[in-house]
């Protein structure tokens, strides 16, 4: 099944959260064949998940830590987000990668983590606009592979991995439905069968090209998730 996932960032108060989730419900009432998932900040995953409880949305955070507990200041561990209803953790987003320090090293303890406590990891991989221009996207890409994922084997069913590349990222430039099920070709040739997600600028206009994409078998939604009928509309062009 293709996986609509949105990926709020930091946006939304547990206020907001509710009014949205109230409208969102509504609005995809009716959807059987594709799996939806929101990913709003930890300050909502409380409202949001017992609001979810009972419906056919998954819950996902936007990052973990890989301790069980312990002198962490300001984590958050897997049994925390685990309790609120949370079934998937992004991992690895360029964002935390890029803004927040964190290296191939932390992510693929967060993979591991995730693995260990029956959470769904999605690692998101992608090339900085140079690493395009200098024809390395694929180098790039199977190195935040090869090193998030190390010492991992068989993760067929286990683990969704999302590719986005950050020249893409809220920038309204999406990468060419072409582009994408080239590297998505890739990295499946590299992992085997996994779920591969395009993220970047995805938009209810061109959110069918890329699911008509052999290879794409689903969105990782920033920005036009944020609204319920936009993230709708994008989730009813999956069906
Ligand atoms: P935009 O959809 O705003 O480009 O963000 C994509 C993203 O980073 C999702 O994780």
């Amino acid at each position: 099944m293709k996986l609509i996932a949105g990926n709020w960032k930091m946006n939304k108060t547990p206020s907001q959260t509710r009014e949205y989730i109230t409208k969102f419900l509504e609005l995809v009432r009716d959807v059987k064949n594709t799996e939806i998932l929101l990913c709003p900040p930890f300050t909502s995953l409380c409202v949001a998940g017992e609001m979810l409880k009972d419906s056919h949305i998954k819950l996902g955070a936007q990052n973990c830590h890989y301790e069980e507990k312990g002198a962490f200041t300001g984590e958050i561990s897997l049994s925390m987000l685990k309790e609120l209803g949370v079934s998937y953790v992004i991992v690895g987003h360029s964002e935390r990668r890029w803004l927040f320090g964190e290296t191939d090293e932390m992510i693929n303890k967060k993979v591991i983590a995730c693995l260990e406590k029956g959470l769904r990891p999605i690692l998101c991989v992608g090339e900085k606009i140079e690493d395009r221009n200098a024809g390395m996207t694929l180098k790039v890409v199977e190195s935040q592979l090869k090193l998030g994922l190390s010492g991992l084997e068989d993760l067929a069913g286990k683990i969704d991995i999302a590719y986005e590349p950050i020249w893409a990222i809220g920038t309204g430039t999406p990468a060419t439905p072409e582009d994408a099920q080239f590297v998505h070709r890739f990295i499946k040739e590299f992992l085997g069968d996994v779920r591969v997600l395009y993220g970047g600028s995805v938009s209810p206009k061109n959110a069918k090209d890329f699911l008509s994409m052999p290879d794409v078998d689903g969105l990782l939604v920033g920005t036009a998730s944020l609204d319920p009928e936009s993230f709708a509309q994008i989730v009813k062009a999956s069906e």
